[in-house]
């Protein structure tokens, strides 16, 4: 009987070993995770859960017991030697197997100006109890960064009523991912919550002064409050690779089906890097488990069963989702509003682009967004 090894039992990890059971796999699988948690899901973390109205329980991934996997958890990955297929733990263990899945996911950047103690950032189910023990103290927040998290973490603190500033570097939030038109829309949809959200901004300094946060911002300003998260990124978890051989180059470099250069040894989740892109996204984790479990069993899975890269986030009582490529905004991309009002901040909007990829863009449309979607899936 073979035997696979999956490290980092979280989301990608998981959902290997859960599809590789329903492909029908009687193979030994072993996830070892160094976090002392049963695998948990990652969104409600800055939503639901932070808010209090999920508690951890919750957030938990599936039924892990029924998958008859062995776990290791509290126990981190040091080291993968590729032609003998092992994995060295910290405590000292090795695990030898037929075939090894990489799934260390990634874990939040802190810049060099913040210092750890004085400043939260939000990736791990503890990273969350501690902001959620600290937010039920606080009165006013400092969210630095407003990507899609930042931008939730502000709207959870102004639900449980705090004082916000969201500052971030580029002119407007989400601009990572979407293009001026749909960011001023998250801008007006933060602003409108009552949000103090400054664009073109950074924290050049940030101490405790008498028993306060004091921030330093780079228009001149000072912020002084309880509580500051930064949310400005994250990394791959790739470290304990070094000395393997694997190409690792912004994740670990794989085909359009998470195979790497070594034989018997693949890259899920965000720590991969598909085809030249590394996703962040839940959808784009649990796709690429599907892929490589059927390589694992020696089927033939099929690119098209990958759909465009697609995200998604709640803010406020907003489902915000994007789909492809919403980002680019050429001059050259036509853009159709299926539905409601950009200016509403309630719409489903078509990015059509000649000889690029299309993109969708709706904000509280789910049924409008579905329907393109699918539209889009078979043309
Ligand atoms: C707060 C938050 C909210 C999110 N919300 C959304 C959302 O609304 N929509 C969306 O599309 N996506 C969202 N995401 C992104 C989504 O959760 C991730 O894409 C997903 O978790 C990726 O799963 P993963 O298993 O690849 O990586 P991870 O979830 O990062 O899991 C990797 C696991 O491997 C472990 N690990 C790392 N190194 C080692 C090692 N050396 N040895 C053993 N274990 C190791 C890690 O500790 C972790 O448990 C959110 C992410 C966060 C953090």
């Amino acid at each position: 009987m073979s035997r696979i090894v999956i490290v980092g039992a979280s989301l990608a990890g998981y959902s290997v070993a859960e599809s590789l059971r329903k492909l029908g796999s009687e193979a030994d699988i072993v996830l070892i995770g160094d976090e002392p948690e049963t695998p948990y899901d990652r969104p409600p973390l800055s939503k639901g859960f932070l808010l209090g109205t999920v508690e951890e329980a919750d957030t938990r991934l599936g039924d892990i017991a029924s998958l008859g996997v062995e776990l290791s958890l509290g126990s981190t990955a040091t080291a993968l030697d590729v032609s003998a297929r092992r994995v060295q733990t910290a405590n000292g263990e090795t695990f030898e197997a037929d075939q090894i899945v990489i799934a260390t996911g990634a874990r939040a950047v802190l810049p060099a100006t913040f210092d750890r103690d004085l400043v939260h950032t939000l990736r791990t189910l503890e990273d969350a109890r501690v902001l959620r023990a600290s937010l039920a103290r606080a009165r006013s927040v400092l969210v630095v960064g407003a990507g899609v998290l930042g931008c939730e973490v502000a709207a959870t603190a102004r639900q449980l009523g705090r004082q916000v500033l969201l500052v971030d570097r580029m002119d407007g939030p989400m601009r990572a991912v979407l293009a001026p038109r749909f960011s001023a829309a998250v801008r007006d949809l933060h602003v409108g919550h009552g949000v103090d959200f400054r664009g073109g901004t950074v924290v050049t300094d940030l101490r405790r002064e008498r028993g306060a946060l004091k921030a330093g911002l780079s228009d001149g300003q000072w912020w002084r409050g309880d509580l500051a998260v930064v949310a400005v990124g994250s990394r791959p978890c790739v470290d304990w690779l070094a000395g393997s051989d694997l190409h690792v180059d912004d994740g670990v470099v794989c085909d359009w089906s998470g195979r790497t250069a070594a034989t018997g040894i693949y890259a899920v989740g965000d720590v991969a890097r598909w085809a030249g892109r590394r996703s962040e996204h839940w959808t784009a984790a649990t796709q690429q488990a599907a892929v490589v479990a059927a390589r694992i069993c020696g089927l033939a899975p099929e690119r098209r069963t990958l759909s465009l890269p697609y995200v998604w986030s709640d803010q406020y009582d907003t489902k915000i989702q994007i789909l492809g490529d919403a980002l680019t905004d050429d001059g050259a991309a036509k853009v159709e509003i299926v539905a409601g009002e950009v200016g509403d901040a309630n719409f489903c909007a078509h990015i059509i682009r000649n000889g690029g990829g299309p993109g969708l863009v709706a904000f509280k449309q789910i049924r409008s967004f579905a329907q393109m979607r699918s539209k889009l899936a078979v043309a």
